[in-house]
């Protein structure tokens, strides 16, 4: 690890690089995650790295429907387990969700490393392990298609950060409710899903925590209403307004 001074202005954004970059030397991740993560540091810098008011709403929406759901599950891929483990499992504990392993380039030496990573978060069940079973997901192939018939395969609702988008599509198909974490509005996987939450997955989980906190105590019905009224390519329009905004301010200033 490179000393990273307090007071540098991208502190945060470099903490997490490193934090990347030591999982991959620890082998968990994949190359090609930390080229995802830097796609989407890019898009997190152009949205201020804040969490904006479209990405709140989204995850009342999204936590609402995981409170609604009968079997809920979390899925969790390499880049979401290194950087937020401990929140997904207490997030899980909460709901109460289940929480399966997705790796996109599965092996099983990274999916044991995943399974040792959220065991040392506090997960008691972990579905996806290696040498669990699987159903494949109608329209993938290979081990992208891989849900477990406990979990994603019988989910009606499912949260799916950072998914593929080939994958995102084929879930909504088989008619599951899907909730994206994806800092990029454009990305097929925000574009397909059901309700998409365009922010960094660090700071997104913690808040679903704070806003379950609130929202376990709605009634059921003002719940169904919130994720019946949410129209999520509205949403989705306002994130992007937010990008040109950015833009927009940079060429004016
Ligand atoms: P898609 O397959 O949905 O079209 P893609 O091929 O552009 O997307 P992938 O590599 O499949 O991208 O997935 C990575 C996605 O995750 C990117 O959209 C990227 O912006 C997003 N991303 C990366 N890091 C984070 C993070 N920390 N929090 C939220 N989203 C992130
Ligand atoms: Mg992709």
């Amino acid at each position: 690890m490179h000393e990273i001074s307090l007071n540098h202005p991208r502190y945060n954004s470099l903490i997490l690089r490193e934090k990347m970059a030591k999982a991959y030397q620890e082998g968990i991740l994949a190359d090609t995650a930390l080229i995802a993560h830097g796609r989407g540091e890019a898009f997190d810098y152009i949205l201020g790295e804040k969490t904006n008011l479209p990405a709140i709403k989204a995850i009342k929406v999204g936590v609402s429907a995981m409170l609604l759901a009968e079997n809920p599950v979390i899925s969790v891929n390499g880049n979401s387990g290194v950087l937020a483990a401990e929140k997904i499992v207490e997030l899980s504990r909460l709901i109460p969700a289940t929480i399966e392993i997705n790796l996109f380039y599965r092996t099983p030496q990274r999916v044991r490393k995943m399974e040792e990573l959220l065991e040392n978060a506090g997960a008691e069940k972990i579905l996806g392990r290696q040498e669990d079973d699987y159903v494949p997901i109608a329209g993938l192939e290979g081990p992208r298609s891989r849900a477990h018939p406990e979990g994603v395969s019988r989910a009606d609702v499912v949260l799916v950060p950072l998914e593929d988008g080939d994958r995102a599509e084929a879930l909504v198909k088989s008619g599951k409710k899907v909730i994206t974490i994806d800092l990029n509005p454009l990305s097929r996987t925000a574009q397909t899903a059901s309700i998409t939450i365009v922010d960094n997955v660090v700071r997104t989980i913690p808040l679903m925590i704070q806003e379950l906190e609130k929202l376990k105590e709605y009634p059921r019905d003002q719940l169904i209403d919130m994720v019946n009224e949410f129209d999520n390519k509205k949403n989705i329009s306002k994130s992007l307004e937010m990008i040109s905004n950015h833009f927009n301010k940079e060429v004016s200033s």
